[in-house]
């Protein structure tokens, strides 16, 4: 889930406000038409769109703290028990805001929200793929320097058809150093792109992997290696992958054994919550209580966690109360 597209109308609105960004008579349902994706969008360029004014309304000092804040006790009000949200810093710089600040804010309101709702959370930081390898490095060395301090894992995102190859080296650094490796692939590209993460990137995680059951071969031999597929089948509708949820692979996965996981990708823009995902998905691919657990237990393994908090989370999920 990215965290810039899980936000607030009305913290987002604040912000705009501070800001002086609001066009004038603005009003609160107006401006929620502006950091959403229309209804009905069904192509990736309009599903885009809000994240024009979502990168410079995040781009102000402090913003980040709220933002994470608030995005933690939003899921936790879902019941989710841990949450692993992404954003690229290197999109909300500003002149005196650094990487390291953007990163810094998020972390003091993921601490926040994480000492409120006894959830466990950590950081995955974005680079991206239309960005330059500097930004990559910049992105790397704040998250490695944040190791141990709430930052787990560094993906890949963006619009696919840039070559990943020129974040190789910023990727090599990121693992060399024990931060967890995901990157979206075969969102809107082929499964080349699932092959060249898991093989060349060292990803133990695929954003979307939308594409990879057209080629049968990579199917199985991420189904062996126990890569995980972060699913976020409503965006694929949004963003014009799929027609609807009858098209999706994701029965398909699920039956070929992948370690499958739900997920929601932007969900204020898609106009979706955790629940209504689950909801959504339990109906169009017939989930069921083990399927649930199976999806859920997918999401615990691939987690980028200690051994400790896998277990402890392991046993709520077993237990829940
Ligand atoms: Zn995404």
């Amino acid at each position: 889930m990215h965290l810039d597209g899980a936000l607030r109308t009305g913290t987002l609105f604040r912000f705009a406000e501070e800001q002086g960004r609001l066009s004038p008579g603005e009003t609160l349902e107006t401006f929620d038409d502006r950091v959403r994706a229309a209804p009905g969008c069904t192509t990736l360029e309009e599903f885009l769109k809000p994240f024009d004014l979502l990168g410079p309304l995040l781009s102000a000092k402090g913003t980040m703290v709220r933002a994470a804040h608030e995005v933690v006790v939003d899921l936790h009000a879902q019941g989710v028990i841990h949450a692993e949200p992404r954003f690229a810093p290197s999109l909300m710089t500003s002149p005196g805001r650094s990487v390291d600040d953007v990163v810094d804010e998020a972390l003091e309101g993921l601490r926040r929200g994480i000492a409120e709702t006894g959830m466990s959370a950590g950081l995955i930081l974005c680079i991206f793929r239309a960005g330059s390898p500097e930004d990559a490095a910049s992105t790397v060395r704040a998250a490695i320097r944040r190791r141990d301090h709430g930052v787990v894992g560094i993906d890949l995102a963006g619009p696919e058809a840039c070559p990943a190859a020129p974040f190789l080296h910023a990727f090599r650094m990121a693992r060399d150093a024990g931060l967890g490796i995901t990157l979206h692939a075969g969102e809107a590209c082929g499964p080349e792109n699932i092959a060249e993460a898991v093989d060349a990137f060292g990803a133990t995680r695929i954003g979307h992997g939308l594409t990879l059951w057209k080629d049968p071969a990579l199917l199985a031999r991420i189904v062996d290696a126990d890569v995980a597929i972060e699913s976020c089948p409503t965006s694929n509708i949004h963003t014009g992958q799929v027609r609807n949820l009858t098209e999706h692979p994701f029965r398909r996965y699920l039956d070929a054994g992948a370690a499958l996981t739900l997920s929601t990708d932007d969900p204020a823009l898609s106009r979706i919550t955790s629940c209504s995902e689950w909801a959504a998905c339990a109906a169009a691919f017939g989930l069921d209580r083990n399927d649930f657990l199976t999806l859920n237990r997918n999401a615990i393994r691939h987690a980028f966690v200690s051994p400790g908090v896998r277990a402890a989370l392991e046993r709520r999920l077993e237990t829940p109360t």
